[in-house]
C-alpha cells in the first residue's frame, strides 16, 4: 500500500494552447476525488501555434467527460459540424472522393457489404460507394442529422465531429478549468530544474519558481521538458511523411456550411479548406524540398474564397514523435509529444487518447518506469497505425508529371501497411491492430476512393446473385434517401442552436 505522501499532489501543465488546456480540463474532472492541484504555466507572450480547426468523431466523447454541450461548443467557437473529408485532386486532376464518418451497406448472411460490392462492380455496375454511405449523403447536401443512440438503428451507422475556432475552443476549456478549481500562472519559463525523478521545478522570467510532481509537457514543438530538459531523442518520419511546412490564411466564406472539411491536393502538398460559422480556416501543407514558401502562399492565396482576414500563419514541422512520450515524471501532450500532419486532423485525437492513458495509468510520485513502458508503448503504437493511413493517401495518389507525387508513390512502406494493402488486394480483407484510430469503413473509402481494387473478388460473395444484390443495393439506397429526407439543411441547425446556448 502506499502511503498518501506517494501519492501524486502537485501536476503542473506546461502549455496554454489546446493541449495544455484540454489536459487542463479533463484531469480536473477526472481526477476530481483525489486531493490534487493543477496548475497551467503559460506564456501570453508566446502565444499558441494557432491552428488545429477540424476533429475526429471522438472529440464527443472528450466534451462528454468534460461536460460541454455539443451546442454550446458550436456556439461559443462558431463551430460547424463535420462529416468526413472530401478528397480533391489525390487520385489526380478532377478525381475526388469522400472519406466519411460513417459505414456503408449492410452486411448479408454474415458477409460484408463491400464484397458484395466489389463483386458488382467487377461485374459491370458502376455503383458508388458513398450512395451507401448516410454521413457522405448529409455531408454532400449540407444537412445535418444527429445518429440514433437507439441500439440497432440504421440511422446509428455514422458519426460526425466539429470544426471549430481553435483560440475560441482553448479560451472555452480554460473557462471551465479556472470554474473546477484549475489554476493558472502567466509566465514565461526560462529554467528547468531536474532532479532524481525527472523534473522538480520550473524558474519564471520574473523570478518565480513552480514546483510540481508529475509534469505534463504541453509546450509545442518546443518541448520544453520531454524534448529539452529529459533529452528525449526526436524519431524523424519524414521519410514516409515529408511535407515540412504549412501557412495558414482565415478569408471570409462563402462555404461556410458544407458539414466536412476538404483537402485538396497541389503539386507538392494539399491545402485544406475547413468552414466555420464566421470565416473559412485555410491552409498550405507542403514539402519545402519541392515547393518554395513563395509559391506555396502565392497558391494558397488564389485559393481563397473571400478576402483574407489576418496575416499569413507561417508554421515548420518534422512528422514524427519523441521517442518516449513519458520519461521520468515528464509526459508529454499535443505538439510536444509529437506531430503527424493535419491532413486526417488528428492531433486532438492524440491528445485525448493520452489523458485517458494517463489516467488508466495514473502514477504515484515515484513514477513506476513500468507504467511509463506500457504507456510509451501503446502510444507509439497508435502513432504508427496513424502514419500508415496518412501515409496510403500519398502512396496510393494517381498524379503524373508532378516530382514529389512520383517520389511518394515509390516510397518504400513501413511493413505494417504493406500487409494491410497486401490483404486487401488479397480478397478485399482488413487488418485489424491494437491502437487503430481509424476502422475498415475509413481503408474502405480510401481504397475504394484511388481505384485500388482487390485482384480478385471473394468467392463468399457468390452467394448471392447478382439480380437479388441489385435489388438490395436498391432498397439500401431508398433508407438512405429517406434518412436524409428526415434531416435538417445544417445552417439551419446551426441557428437554431445559436440562441439557446447564448
Ligand atoms: P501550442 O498551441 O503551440 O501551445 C504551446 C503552449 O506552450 C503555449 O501556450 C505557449 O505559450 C506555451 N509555452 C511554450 N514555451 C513556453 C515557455 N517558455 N514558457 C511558458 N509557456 C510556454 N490538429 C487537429 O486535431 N486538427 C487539425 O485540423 C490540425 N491542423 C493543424 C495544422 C497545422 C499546420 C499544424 C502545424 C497543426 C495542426 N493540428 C491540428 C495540430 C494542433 O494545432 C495541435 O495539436 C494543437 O493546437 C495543440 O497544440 P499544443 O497545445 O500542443 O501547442
Amino acid at each position: 500500500m502506499q502511503a498518501s505522501s506517494d501519492r501524486i499532489q502537485r501536476i503542473v501543465i506546461v502549455g496554454g494552447g489546446t493541449a495544455g488546456w484540454m489536459s487542463a480540463a479533463y484531469l480536473a474532472r477526472r481526477l476530481s476525488h483525489l486531493p490534487v492541484a493543477i496548475t497551467v504555466v503559460d506564456s501570453a507572450q508566446i502565444g499558441t501555434i494557432g491552428v488545429g480547426e477540424a476533429t475526429v468523431p471522438a472529440i464527443r466523447d472528450f466534451l462528454a467527460a468534460v461536460e460541454l454541450g455539443e451546442p454550446d461548443v458550436l456556439a461559443a467557437t462558431d463551430g460547424t459540424i463535420k462529416y468526413g473529408i472530401r478528397f480533391e485532386g489525390w487520385g489526380g486532376e478532377g478525381h475526388g472522393f469522400f472519406h466519411p464518418f460513417g459505414l456503408y451497406g449492410v452486411p448479408a448472411g454474415g458477409i460484408a457489404f463491400h464484397q458484395y460490392w466489389l463483386k458488382l462492380r467487377a461485374s459491370g455496375h458502376e455503383l458508388p460507394l458513398g450512395d451507401y454511405c448516410l454521413a457522405t449523403q448529409l455531408a454532400e447536401r449540407g444537412l445535418f442529422l444527429p445518429p440514433s443512440t437507439q441500439p440497432g438503428s440504421d440511422l446509428g451507422v455514422f458519426n460526425f465531429a466539429l470544426h471549430f475556432d481553435a483560440t475560441r475552443f482553448a479560451h472555452l476549456l480554460r473557462r471551465l478549468s479556472l470554474a473546477n478549481g484549475v489554476a493558472h500562472v502567466d509566465g514565461r519559463i526560462v529554467d528547468v530544474d531536474r532532479d532524481s525523478r525527472g523534473v522538480g521545478a520550473v524558474r519564471l522570467a520574473d523570478g518565480r519558481s513552480i514546483e510540481g510532481d508529475l509534469w505534463i509537457d504541453c509546450s509545442g514543438f518546443r518541448s520544453l521538458l520531454l524534448g529539452e530538459a529529459m533529452a528525449v531523442p526526436y524519431v524523424d518520419w519524414r521519410r514516409w511523411l515529408p511535407c515540412d511546412r504549412a501557412i495558414a490564411i482565415p478569408c471570409r466564406g462563402t462555404h461556410v456550411h458544407r458539414p466536412f472539411t476538404t483537402a485538396t491536393a497541389h503539386r507538392a502538398g494539399w491545402r485544406w479548406h475547413i468552414p466555420l460559422q464566421h470565416r473559412v480556416g485555410n491552409g498550405i501543407v507542403y514539402a519545402s524540398e519541392h515547393l518554395s514558401d513563395e509559391a506555396a502562399e502565392t497558391t494558397l492565396r488564389a485559393a481563397l474564397e473571400g478576402e483574407a482576414l489576418a496575416e499569413p500563419n507561417r508554421l515548420r514541422f518534422t512528422t514524427g514523435h519523441r521517442a518516449r512520450f513519458w520519461a521520468g515524471n515528464v509526459v508529454g501532450v499535443g505538439l510536444a509529444g509529437g506531430f503527424l500532419e493535419p491532413l486526417e486532423s488528428t492531433s486532438i485525437v492524440l491528445v485525448q487518447s493520452a489523458l485517458e492513458r494517463l489516467v488508466a495509468l495514473f502514477p504515484d510520485r515515484d513514477c513506476d518506469p513500468r507504467l511509463a513502458a506500457a504507456y510509451n508503448r501503446q502510444s507509439v503504437l497508435e502513432f504508427e497505425r496513424i502514419r500508415d493511413f496518412l501515409l496510403l493517401h500519398y502512396w496510393a495518389n494517381g498524379r503524373t508529371g508532378e516530382p514529389f507525387w512520383e517520389a511518394m508513390r515509390a516510397v518504400e512502406l513501413p511493413d505494417a501497411l504493406a500487409e494491410r494493402i497486401d490483404a486487401w488486394r488479397a480478397g478485399g480483407l482488413f487488418v485489424r491492430r491494437e491502437w487503430d484510430t481509424f476502422q475498415d469503413p475509413s481503408w474502405l473509402s480510401l481504397y475504394a476512393g484511388f481505384d485500388l481494387l482487390p485482384d480478385r473478388t471473394s468467392p463468399i460473395a457468390d452467394q448471392m446473385e447478382a439480380r437479388d444484390l441489385l435489388i438490395a443495393f436498391s432498397r439500401m439506397r431508398d433508407a438512405i434517401e429517406r434518412a436524409a429526407g428526415a434531416a435538417e439543411p445544417h445552417a439551419a441547425f446551426l441557428a437554431r442552436h445559436r440562441p439557446r446556448a447564448a
